[in-house]
């Protein structure tokens, strides 16, 4: 069978209980994350019409849980490599257990440096080094037949190095974490409600507001809006925050907004 080219992302789950994304060219597929248990990853692959095993490799951004906490049994289950870098794997294996309570070993580790690009397949990656509170948390953007993708999730702020690899994306999914107001107004003690707002915690609505509205180049077909709080945030106040943002620049071709949940996938966005 001749596969279509075209590069898709499939957000599987976005949000504080688990993450995870599935990145894919013709010929490579990349999970990006792995945050909920391996069966619910499987699970929702499967109602997405993808099929587990065709995956190729798994990256991850940062070792907090919502990112890696089906990792070691989804990697041992596919049998495929670990792009990690080396402070985040340290930091894993430090902490992460089977549910026997044992230390657990990835078996197929690559290392990879914030800054420098690699290849999978036919697939470029790029980490960049995002602000947030991990030991050395990354973003990624993709490029492949063409098409460059971006994720950047779990950063406090935007700065200019972020902004700069940011360019040029075809489809953009970013952080829509919080409506201040909701933050300001809700349940959390007030230390978590001073973390999420750090410059090391998470992206508000109005932060990306701030970029979307200046300096994004507006070139992205697709902007998914992801890791939003269930809490501190509702999709329409996200959505309706980066509408505005945005005004002009959505078009019939460009910024179409979609939205990524924490309970559902998002079905593939493709180019
Ligand atoms: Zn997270
Ligand atoms: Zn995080």
């Amino acid at each position: 069978m001749l596969a279509a080219m075209a590069v898709s992302i499939t957000v599987l789950a976005s949000g504080s209980n688990g993450n995870c994304a599935l990145v894919s060219s013709s010929a490579t597929r990349l999970l990006i994350d792995a945050g909920l248990s391996c069966r619910e990853i499987m699970r929702r692959m499967k109602l997405c019409d993808e099929d587990p095993q065709s995956i190729d490799a798994i990256l991850i951004t940062h070792e907090h849980s919502d990112h890696v906490a089906g990792l070691y049994v989804l990697a041992k289950k596919l049998k495929v490599p670990v792009y990690i870098t080396g402070p985040t794997h340290e930091s894993y294996r430090r902490w992460a257990r089977d549910s026997a309570g044992n230390k657990v070993r990835l078996e197929r580790v690559e290392c990879f440096s914030s800054g420098r690009a690699f290849e999978v397949g036919d697939v470029t990656v790029t980490p960049f080094t995002i602000p947030h509170d991990a030991v050395d948390p990354v973003g990624f953007t993709f490029r492949s037949e063409g098409i460059k993708v971006g994720i950047c999730t779990d950063l406090g702020y935007m700065p200019a190095s972020v902004r700069h690899h940011l360019r040029g994306c075809h489809m953009l999914m970013i952080e829509s974490n919080h409506d201040l107001e909701l933050l300001r107004g809700g349940p959390y003690p007030w230390s978590v409600k001073q973390r999420v707002m750090s410059r090391v915690g998470h992206l508000s609505n109005e932060a990306l507001a701030e970029f979307l509205a200046s300096e994004y180049d507006g070139e992205a077909e697709f902007l998914i809006l992801a890791h939003l709080s269930e809490r501190n945030n509702h999709p329409e106040i996200a959505r309706m925050a980066a509408e505005r943002a945005l005004g002009e620049q959505r078009s019939f071709l460009r910024n179409h907004l979609l939205l990524a949940a924490q309970q559902e996938p998002l079905p593939a966005v493709r180019l």
